[in-house]
């Protein structure tokens, strides 16, 4: 069963590459296990993923501790500030920052603690009252304040488009998050680079692949319907 779902979803991936140019090795799968055993992801990693997303940080936390240290961890929920020093211990890709007051308050624990962070800047494009993330209008005073840290690094962009019947209705979601990654990108500002596009879940990454997306986070394709009943 997981080799055959792996199966589909690189099988996709390669099409949505191929349709647009692009190399299947551009685009990194994560696999987001939250809600998920240890045992799932076991499956999954002795099939060749080394990229594994939760959002939660206890649950980050435990399932790394207990499994292959080779695996590369991202943090992929909202982070409330309590909850910054722990999960800047765990040397994870945080594709979250979503505030001002967040961006603050990861400079002064990175630098307290005398490490390196590198992070994504998250956008609401659709401005969905649901969800977290910057607004476009926000942009400019967002790359001014990020461009003056000394401790965090952005290193791309990351969206949660809406759920939508056909993935095709955010396509302009995606086009727009990636003209402002290239934007971005040709501004050369210091201490911020466009290396990763994290976009597209499972009912949209073929679309968001075809727009750009060099991280796509799949979870439900790979893992099945999540129980939240059971995991809270
Ligand atoms: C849960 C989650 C995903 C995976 O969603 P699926 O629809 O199950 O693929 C991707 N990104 C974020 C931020 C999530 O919280």
């Amino acid at each position: 069963m997981f080799r055959e779902r792996l199966f589909e979803v690189n099988n996709n991936i390669k099409f949505s590459c191929e349709k647009v140019g692009r190399k299947f090795e551009d685009v990194t799968l994560i696999a987001v296990s939250k809600t998920k055993p240890i045992e799932m992801i076991e499956e999954y990693y002795n099939l060749g993923l080394r990229n594994f997303g939760e959002n939660k940080v206890q649950e980050l936390c435990d399932k790394k501790k207990s499994l292959y240290d080779d695996i590369k961890w991202h943090f992929i929920g909202h982070l409330q500030t309590n909850k910054v020093k722990k999960i800047l211990s765990q040397n994870v890709l945080i594709h979250s920052v979503d505030s001002i007051k967040l961006i603050d308050v990861i400079e002064e624990e990175a630098h307290k603690m005398n490490i390196h962070v590198n992070a994504l800047l998250e956008f609401n494009i659709a401005e969905e009252e649901s969800k977290y993330g910057f607004y476009l209008k926000d942009l400019d005073s967002v790359i001014e304040r990020v461009s003056l840290c000394k401790n965090l690094h952005i290193e791309g962009l990351m969206t949660i488009a809406p759920f939508v019947d056909d993935p095709n209705d955010n396509r302009d979601i995606f086009r727009t998050m990636n003209n402002i990654f290239v934007d971005i990108s040709n501004k050369n500002i210091d201490n911020i680079k466009m290396n990763i596009l994290s976009m597209g879940m499972s009912n949209d990454y073929q679309v968001a692949i075809e727009e750009g997306a060099t991280m796509v986070r799949i979870g439900t394709d790979l893992f099945g319907e999540r129980d939240y009943l059971n995991n809270k």
